[in-house]
């Protein structure tokens, strides 16, 4: 039976913070290019529809990582399922991500990525959820802080469902339950 969805941020307004978002980075990284890498699987939609909305030169790379942990709860300790195909020695890094919830997986990336010579690292996030913080994690560019809810949508999966929503929802209580990572 398909799980009941409420809507939390609507299509027309996650679109529009995506646009705006894309204008600021195009404004602070005038005259240069961005190399974004987008966090598999979860921000491969929200980095696609952002680097349409960069005005200035952009390329792409990609990296999965997973975070052992259980189903609410993540270690802090992170492993690199994916690594990214092309250096980033020298470029102008954005690390683009679905939502930042602990905080945990950032906290633990972002040093071992600095690691590799950026000119700059700087994270942009389309969700945040401040309450469910553990370790202090610097967004440079954020889409929306959230309530404490498990949310699908826009790149987010239940079960690997519901990533193609084009919106934010909310799975309904009891649906979410046993919710895996
Ligand atoms: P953190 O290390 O910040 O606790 O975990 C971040 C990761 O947890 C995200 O990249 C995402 O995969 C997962 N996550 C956290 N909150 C949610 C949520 O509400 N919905 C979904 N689908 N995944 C979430």
């Amino acid at each position: 039976m398909a799980d009941k969805i409420n809507v939390l941020i609507p299509e027309e307004t996650v679109d529009a913070k995506i646009k705006e978002i894309g204008e600021q980075i195009s404004k602070d990284y005038a005259g240069k290019e961005v190399h974004l890498i987008c966090i598999l699987k979860g921000g491969v939609f929200f980095a696609c529809e952002l680097a349409k909305r960069i005005t200035v030169p952009v390329s792409l790379d990609f990296m999965q990582v997973s975070s052992y942990g259980n189903a609410t709860e993540s270690s802090g300790i992170v492993r690199i399922k994916k690594d990214l195909d092309d250096t980033m020695e020298n470029k102008e890094v954005i690390i683009v991500e679905d939502i930042i919830d602990s905080g945990r997986t950032l906290h633990y990336l972002i040093p071992v990525l600095k690691q590799r010579n950026p000119a700059s690292i700087r994270l942009c996030a389309l969700l945040n959820k401040p309450d469910r913080r553990e370790v202090e994690v610097q967004i440079d560019y954020l889409g929306f802080d959230i309530p404490d809810e498990f949310v699908v949508g826009y790149g987010l999966d239940y079960a690997q469902k519901y990533r193609n929503l084009p919106f934010i929802g909310v799975v309904e209580p009891d649906a979410a339950e046993d919710a895996p990572e």
